[in-house]
C-alpha cells in the first residue's frame, strides 16, 4: 500500500469541501479533494439553484458543481473524483492517515470533513425492492424517464417543493404527498406550486407503502393522518424527498463529537475543539443552513483555520 502526503485533506466535493479547497489551494499548501462521486455532491441531483448570489437567472446544480471545481483546480487544488475514504486515523507523530478505497493512502497534517449527508429513507415495504425501478430519489436524475406519466413527490421541504415543480416539465400529474398540511419549503417555492395546475396537493397524508408489479411501481399506498383511512394512488413513478440524514461514519470511529442527531458539533470556525487540526464544514455540521452559500461559506471559514492551525503547528 503506497503512501502520499498532503497539508490538507478534504473529505468531500460538494460545495463546503470545494470551496474549503479553493481557499486552501490560494493558501498555497498542498490540498487534496476526495470525492467519492461527481463534483458538486448534493448540488448534482439538484435541477435549478435560484438562491446562489451572483446567478440572478439560476443554475443547474451540476454546472454549480462544475464551476466550483474548475476553480479551485485553477489554485492547484488536487480533485481525486470516484475516490471513497474508507477511514481515518490520527498518525503517529502528528496529523492523519486517510485510507482510500484507490489503492493509496494519504497523511494529511489537517483534514476537513465536508461529507454532507443523504437522502433520509422511508423505511416502507417496497423501498428496497422499487428503488431504481420508479422509485427515485433525484429528479434531475431520472425525472425523463417518466415523460407524460404520473408521479408522486413525497415531503414539505424545499426539496420536496422544487423538484415536483421540476417533475411537471416532464410528468403529465404530479401528487404532492406531505404528512402535514404546513411546509418548511419557502412560502415562494409553495406558492409558485399551488400555482402550477400539474401539480396535485394530497395533505396530511403518510405512504405506507410501494406498490408494484414486480419490476416496476404501479401506485403509492397512502393513509390519511386525520382517519387513518388508506387508499392507493395510482402512479409510475415515486420521488422520496424526505430531509437528509449527516454521513458522520468518518467521525464517530475517531471521537464522540456529533450531537443527538449526528451532526458534527463546530466552533464557529469549523474546528472540533476535541480533536486538533480537524474541521467540519457543511451540512455535516451542527449549524449548517443547508444552503448552497453557507456550506461554500462554511467550507471557506474552515479552511481559513486549518491554515492557521498549519502555520501555528510548524
Ligand atoms: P427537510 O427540510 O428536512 O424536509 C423534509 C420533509 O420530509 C419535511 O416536510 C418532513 O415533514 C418530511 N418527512 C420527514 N420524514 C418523513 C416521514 N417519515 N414520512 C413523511 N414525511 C417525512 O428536507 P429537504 O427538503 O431535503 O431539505 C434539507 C435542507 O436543505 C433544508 O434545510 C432545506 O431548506 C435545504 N434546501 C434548500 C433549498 C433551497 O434553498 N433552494 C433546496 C433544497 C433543500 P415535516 O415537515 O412534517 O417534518
Amino acid at each position: 500500500m503506497s503512501a502520499q502526503k498532503c497539508d490538507i485533506a478534504i473529505v468531500g466535493g460538494g460545495p463546503a469541501g470545494l470551496a474549503a479547497g479553493l481557499y486552501g489551494a490560494r493558501g498555497l499548501v498542498s490540498t487534496i479533494i476526495f470525492e467519492k462521486q461527481a463534483s458538486g455532491g448534493q448540488i448534482t441531483t439538484t435541477s435549478w439553484v435560484e438562491n446562489y448570489p451572483a446567478f440572478p437567472d439560476g443554475v443547474s446544480g451540476t454546472d454549480l458543481g462544475e464551476l466550483m471545481a474548475r476553480q479551485a483546480e485553477k489554485y492547484s487544488a488536487q480533485i481525486e473524483l470516484f475516490v471513497t475514504v474508507t477511514g481515518i486515523e490520527r498518525a503517529d507523530g502528528g496529523g492523519f492517515v486517510l485510507r482510500t478505497d484507490s489503492g493509496t493512502d494519504w497523511h494529511a497534517r489537517a483534514v476537513i470533513l465536508a461529507c454532507g449527508a443523504v437522502p433520509r429513507r422511508l423505511d416502507i415495504p417496497g423501498e428496497t425492492k422499487y428503488t431504481g425501478r420508479g422509485l427515485s430519489w433525484c429528479a434531475t436524475c431520472d425525472a425523463n424517464f417518466f415523460k407524460d406519466k404520473v408521479v408522486a413527490a413525497i415531503g414539505g421541504g424545499d426539496t420536496a417543493v422544487e423538484e415536483a415543480m421540476y417533475l411537471t416539465k416532464f410528468a403529465s400529474k404530479v401528487y404532492l404527498i406531505h404528512r402535514r398540511d404546513e411546509f418548511r419549503a419557502a412560502p415562494i417555492a409553495v406558492e409558485r406550486a399551488r400555482k402550477n395546475e400539474k401539480i396535485e396537493f394530497v395533505l396530511d397524508t403518510v405512504p405506507v407503502e410501494i406498490l408494484g408489479d414486480g419490476t416496476r411501481v404501479t401506485g403509492l399506498r397512502v393513509k390519511s393522518i386525520a382517519n387513518d383511512a388508506e387508499r392507493t394512488i395510482d402512479v409510475s413513478g415515486i420521488f422520496q424527498f424526505v430531509g437528509v440524514e449527516p454521513l458522520n461514519e468518518l467521525v464517530t470511529n475517531l471521537a464522540d463529537v456529533t450531537n443527538n442527531a449526528g451532526y458534527i458539533v463546530v466552533e464557529d470556525d469549523g474546528s472540533i475543539p476535541t480533536i486538533p487540526g480537524l474541521f467540519a464544514a457543511g451540512d455535516l455540521t451542527n449549524n449548517s443552513l443547508k444552503q448552497v452559500v453557507s456550506a461554500a461559506g462554511s467550507g471557506a471559514t474552515a479552511a481559513a483555520a486549518a491554515l492557521k492551525y498549519l502555520d501555528e503547528s510548524e
